[in-house]
């Protein structure tokens, strides 16, 4: 068969760390990838590891200060066993829909430890939320009114903080959320008079959120947006008046996806906010700080499998069809927020130890030139049958891919 000249080939991004071949099969948890599509029966098949959440979780725990809580972006996964094992691994939880707080009543989840950020909340949703006793980071002046009025008819005291817009971002950040004109928060200096009539209006006060972005690999970038963070929450509780009870500092903490990413130094992290908590003073002394993760926590736990169904061969350029795809895995398949499109990691689950061959391009099942798992990758030889292990799944993958598109249907997912 003839192949590419080697020239084309595209590199794949980095495996992450703790997954090793059994018999020289991907294992997942300690199980092989072909005993665990066997007990879910089939492919498309999302497989979480308890042991990658848990070494994650820990050491997160090891490097930031013991003062720092750690909440759960609940989107990056809410699969109701994600939810229900984090809830042993985090602090909080920060919600985005009224549907998301279903999930963590379903879960019984005290609301007490949870938070609710995300422009366009309806009134039904704050008052489901204001019911439960969840915390309100407000996103406008219009949605705190509508909170308070919500809570004066329902008899209910509103829980309630501030989104805050910054005039900083997250450099480097994968999306940008802070900074200049944006949908989400208030523009920091029109906090103080916010936060002093939410006071004035007998609201519980809860404090500051103040998110500046996502997928960040830079320690620095997250150290310099963490500083400014504590340097903008330390000015507006002083103008505010009042000692802020609870600061959500955000996270940003990225993954390596792609080829040449590297691990974030989470130790370089921790040593800085050990050193921004303890130097802070007056209005913040007291105040419980968080960060809010999502993909750093569970991201790298996941992992998607799926077979090839076909191989073919198209102007010398060989294609693995696969029964997975985009509607899954929209972001692998560089669609979700992403310009120029790079692998991520794939490897062959059913050969995980075998050595490359020729280029191969991995691709979905969709009729759509966008459905595409790998390009020209150095993956060891396969054939209709074998396992494709898409690394990199737990985060944005099954509850972020446009399931109906192509009425394939939903992926099986397991945590083991
Ligand atoms: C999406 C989101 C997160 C989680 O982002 P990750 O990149 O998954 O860590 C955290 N906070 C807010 C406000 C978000 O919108």
């Amino acid at each position: 068969m003839t192949t590419k000249p080697k020239s084309k080939t595209k590199p794949l991004g980095p495996i992450p760390a703790g997954y090793a071949a059994i018999d020289g099969e991907l294992a997942i948890g300690g199980h092989k990838a072909s005993n665990l599509v066997e007990a879910a029966g089939r492919t498309p098949l999302f497989v979480y590891s308890k042991d990658r959440l848990d070494t994650r979780a820990s050491e997160l725990r090891k490097a930031l200060p013991g003062s720092i809580g750690i909440n759960y972006a609940v989107k990056a996964n809410p699969h109701p066993q994600i939810i229900a094992h984090m809830s042993d691994l985090v602090d909080g939880f920060d919600i985005a829909s009224s549907g998301e707080l279903a999930m963590l009543k379903k879960a019984a989840i005290d609301p007490a430890r949870v938070s609710f950020a995300g422009p366009g909340k309806r009134d039904d949703e704050l008052e489901a939320a204001i019911a439960a006793g969840v915390t309100l980071n407000c996103e406008s002046e219009g949605e705190a009114q509508r909170s308070l009025a919500i809570g004066q008819r329902t008899g209910k005291t509103p829980r309630i903080a501030i989104r805050v817009n910054p005039d900083f971002e997250l450099k480097g950040s994968g999306m940008k959320m802070g900074g200049g004109a944006k949908p989400f928060g208030v523009d920091a200096i029109r906090v103080p008079a916010l936060a002093k009539m939410i006071i004035a209006e007998g609201a519980h006060w809860r404090g500051l959120h103040i998110f500046t972005g996502s997928q960040t690999l830079s320690a620095d970038a997250i150290i310099e947006a963490q500083a400014n963070v504590l340097d903008l929450a330390q000015s507006l509780a002083d103008e505010i008046g009042h000692a802020l009870p609870k600061l959500n500092m955000g996270g940003g903490f990225g993954i390596p996806y792609f080829p040449g990413d590297e691990q974030l130094n989470l130790a370089a992290v921790g040593d800085a906010l050990h050193e921004l908590a303890e130097a802070r003073q007056h209005s913040l002394l007291e105040t419980e700080l968080c960060v809010e993760l999502g993909r750093y926590l569970v991201g790298e736990a996941g992992v998607y499998l799926c077979q090839v169904i076909d191989r073919k061969v198209s102007h010398e350029q060989t294609y693995l069809v696969t029964d997975g795809g985009l509607h899954h895995q929209l972001a692998a398949s560089g669609n979700f927020g992403t310009v120029v499109r790079r692998n991520y990691p794939v490897a062959i689950a059913s050969r995980f130890d075998a050595t490359p061959s020729a280029p191969v391009n991995v691709v979905g099942c969709l009729c759509t030139p966008l459905d595409r798992l790998a390009d020209m990758a150095e993956l060891p030889d396969a054939d209709v049958g074998d396992l494709v292990a898409v690394f990199c799944a737990g985060a944005y993958g099954a509850s972020a891919s446009p399931l109906n598109f192509l009425g394939h249907g939903p992926a099986a997912e397991m945590i083991v």
